[in-house]
């Protein structure tokens, strides 16, 4: 089992046996389930998975500081490319280049030049 995603799919699957091993001990122990130990556990590894997928997970805020970092990526992590058209042809930075990604997640307005580093602003 090298996959590591598949890795912790499984240990997810063991935190919902758990889970479901104390619900069936009764009402309360039904109720409190979920928000014991293996809950707990069972919400870290499900955002561990999330981020592994190229989301930002939403939990209290735990990871927030992610989006105001870094630049565009991809769902496997890679900066994501830009080819932005202007009025129907492909817009060019001054050194001749087409191609542009977003260095700030928290401003996707921004657009950096892959060749020379030139910024723009684009719409
Ligand atoms: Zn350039």
């Amino acid at each position: 089992m090298k996959d590591k995603k598949k890795v912790l799919q499984r240990v997810i699957e063991e935190t919902r046996k758990e889970i479901a091993g104390n619900a069936a001990n009764g009402r309360i122990a039904g109720a409190l389930s979920g928000e014991g130990y293996a809950g707990g556990y069972y919400d870290a590894i499900n955002d561990v998975i999330l981020f592994l997928n190229g989301n930002i997970p939403n939990r209290r805020g735990y990871w927030d500081f992610l989006k105001d970092e870094g630049p565009v990526t991809t769902s496997d992590g890679k900066i994501e490319n830009f080819v932005q058209m202007v009025g129907g042809k492909s817009f060019r930075c001054e050194c001749g280049a087409n191609v542009f990604h977003k260095p700030d997640k928290a401003d996707l307005m921004l657009y950096k030049c892959n060749s020379c580093g030139n910024e723009y602003r684009g719409g």
